[in-house]
């Protein structure tokens, strides 16, 4: 008798347990990435919290890995990377534990989900086992990974990395960013070049490669094309987009020119770029007005953005904010879908996504009545199944110079607000910052202007002592050993 009460009382407690289980997997929106959300907004400076911020209402902000690979074979100018970057050592072993331990303090400090970029020096300079090691670390404390890379490496680099030991597929989707602009120098086959359009079959080159990859190994992919921006090229910014935006990116990204990073590298008047004049040439290669204020990210001097998609080759915005209907959409998602994750197994959506129904009713409607609108603004059924739709989102992401982030940052540090409008300014965008980078061991999570600007330089200098480059000697032993 009281054996059958034991065996009814341990699968009463086992059906509580999985009950619970699901109770907590189907939820709409985690708690505790909620807590960080909200703790993100009460951080943000008052001039920031706008009726279309994102920061502290929907996400956390971006995030980026350093430290962890800072070599690179390009030699580019300017390069926000300091001198000593490329005296360090590829390493796998060290690669793996720095992501590790940043990540594990971002997903204990900040939120469960957050988009973070795999970034250092070239990302393919790395195993591709070390660099797919690398993204499930990153995957396994809930960071959507976007690999950073100049663009110049192999199909076969790309086969390996998304392919296990055994041969079974590694990952069902991946993300990259490639770098291309005629300020880089070191491409395979094309070492210099004056004009951006002398670029363009390098950069249909990289959407073909995932293309491929995605046609043999059915894995999906999102792509950024990233693009330094200066004196040199900023007339030509209009030309990039239009010869370019149809090729499988998703999102073109501008870094207008910063005075941080290798001074050997700085070759032009960086402080002339004007973000209104960048701004008005990616409208002109789009073939539109891009509205940078319907969705913010931090500081609009910091981050410009339109989010929208391309159908063929003509982009529209998620959002029409003159329509007053759009606008309560995009309230209604600002101000209730924060800590809601889409890029997740159907098997999970689904359920998050009926219990969201059912904890807000009135969200059925609104987003039926928007698929309908945002349908006839596409140009209707027919024109949407004729044509090739890709979400495509358009950046302007603008690095402040070292010299005013330095001052700026100590300030902060002391709780103190510059008098010095430049300097303020610089402080105000740096406390409304949405691209962070974890220090683990000094308990702080930073902006990527203060990580490039002032500890760069640092830490590179100790990881060129603690992971030398081999001597010419080494290499020669080495080279010997394997002719025998
Ligand atoms: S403070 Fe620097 S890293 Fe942060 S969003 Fe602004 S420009 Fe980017």
């Amino acid at each position: 008798m009281s054996t059958h009460k034991n065996k009814a009382s341990v699968a009463l407690s086992t059906l509580i347990k999985k009950i619970r289980y699901l109770e907590e997997i189907t939820r709409p929106i985690n708690p505790k990435a909620m807590e960080a959300i909200n703790r993100r907004w009460k951080e943000l400076p008052n001039h920031v919290k706008t009726d279309s911020q994102t920061l502290g209402k929907v996400g956390v902000g971006c995030e980026g890995t350093h430290g962890v690979f800072p070599k690179c074979n390009f030699a580019c100018s300017p390069c926000y990377h300091s001198e000593d970057a490329n005296k360090v050592k590829i390493d796998g072993k060290h690669t793996i534990e720095q992501v590790k331990s940043q990540m594990e303090y971002l997903y204990r400090k900040r939120s469960s989900y957050a988009h973070a970029q795999l970034i250092g020096g070239e990302v393919t300079l790395l195993d591709p086992h070390d660099h797919a090691r690398a993204l499930e670390v990153m995957r396994s404390f809930g960071r959507e990974p976007m690999s950073f890379t100049h663009g110049d490496f192999d199909y076969d680099y790309l086969k390996k990395l998304v392919t296990q030991e055994d041969g079974k597929r590694r990952f069902k989707r991946i993300s990259f960013a490639g770098h291309f602009d005629s300020t880089m120098v070191g491409r395979r086959g094309q070492r210099r070049v004056s004009k951006e359009e002398e670029i363009d079959p390098y950069r249909q080159q990289f959407c073909e490669m995932f293309n491929k990859l995605k046609k043999e190994m059915h894995v999906k992919f999102y792509l950024a094309h990233n693009m330094t921006v200066t004196p040199q090229n900023v007339d030509q910014i209009s030309g990039v987009i239009a010869r370019c935006k149809s090729m499988g990116f998703n999102m073109f990204s501008f870094q207008p020119a910063a005075y941080v990073g290798d001074e050997r590298r700085w070759k032009e008047d960086y402080g002339s770029l004007d973000p209104d004049y960048i701004w008005h040439q990616i409208e002109i290669g789009i073939g539109t007005n891009l509205p940078y204020h319907d969705f913010e990210v931090g500081d609009v001097r910091c981050n410009r953005s339109a989010w929208g998609v391309l159908v063929g080759d003509q982009w529209h915005p998620f959002i029409d904010i003159t329509d007053k209907r759009d606008r309560e959409v995009r309230d209604f998602y600002l101000n209730n879908m924060g800590g809601f994750h889409f890029n997740i197994p159907l098997k999970l959506l689904i359920p998050r996504l009926i219990r969201f129904t059912i904890k807000y009713p009135k969200s059925i409607p609104l987003a039926v009545k928007y698929a309908i609108r945002f349908v006839n603004r596409l140009g209707g059924i027919v024109v949407i199944v004729k044509n090739r739709i890709t979400p495509f989102t358009v950046v302007m992401h603008r690095f402040m110079h070292a010299e005013d982030v330095l001052p700026a940052y100590e300030l902060l540090k002391r709780n103190e607000l510059s008098s010095d409008l430049r300097i303020r300014e610089t402080q105000e965008r740096l406390l409304a910052c949405s691209y962070a980078m974890a220090h683990p061991e000094s308990d702080e999570i930073v902006p990527a202007c203060v990580q490039h600007s002032l500890l760069d330089p640092v830490e590179n200098k100790i990881l060129a002592q603690s992971l030398p480059l081999p001597t010419k000697r080494k290499v020669n032993q080495l080279t010997n050993f394997k002719n025998v």
